[in-house]
């Protein structure tokens, strides 16, 4: 049988602990993150278990798991850790790096990072969403083009779903903030 061994000049983990700017060593898998969480049922890895893979230098299949995208981000995790760990924002980190990576997870997680990326896209483009045009995009890419298309028609219907994009006034401001968040994760 391997032994498995934690290496301290593993590169995958010193690169975790510069973003994080804590060691995911400080975890001793209590459990207590996963207890309180209340998006674990629907997750595929707990997320204690998250910090056991990376402990185990597994990041690549982290990265891949739907957790990382299925996390809300509510820190209940963090807060309830008795060695102070942030989880939440540990989760954040493996997001921006599966982005950064251009790694596609799979099943719900993609369809949350998919949703993520359009909205985004979004407001890149126009300063607001336009849930018309997300909507589309969003089947199409997941192969399902009549996905919600009657809920879509009973909204156009009254009203409340806008055909064409409309761009708001100070859009380029929201732009502009946006490309500074983007400078600040690529630091
Ligand atoms: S609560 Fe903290 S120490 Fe316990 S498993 Fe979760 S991250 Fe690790
Ligand atoms: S931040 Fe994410 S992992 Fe932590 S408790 Fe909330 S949903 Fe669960």
């Amino acid at each position: 049988m391997d032994i498995i061994t934690f290496n301290d000049t593993n590169p995958t983990n010193n690169q975790l602990i510069d973003q994080l700017g804590q060691n995911i060593q400080h975890c001793y898998q209590c459990g207590k993150c996963t207890a309180g969480c209340p998006v674990a049922f629907a997750m595929d890895v707990a997320p204690n278990q998250i910090v056991r893979m990376l402990q185990l230098g597994m990041l690549d299949e982290a990265l891949r798991t739907e957790t990382i995208w299925l996390c809300a981000t509510c820190s209940t995790c963090s807060t309830r850790c008795p060695r102070g760990f942030d989880l939440a924002k540990l989760m954040d980190s493996l997001r921006t790096m599966a982005l950064q990576q251009g790694i596609q997870t799979h099943g719900r997680g993609r369809k949350v990072s998919l949703f993520n990326q359009l909205f985004l896209d979004s407001l890149r483009k126009y300063g607001r969403s336009y849930e018309m045009g997300m909507m589309l995009k969003y089947n199409l890419n997941l192969h399902n083009p009549f996905n919600n298309a009657k809920l879509g028609l009973d909204m156009i219907s009254r009203g409340k779903l806008n055909l064409m994009p409309h761009k708001i006034k100070g859009s380029n401001e929201v732009l502009k903030i946006m490309e500074n968040i983007k400078k600040l994760e690529m630091k």
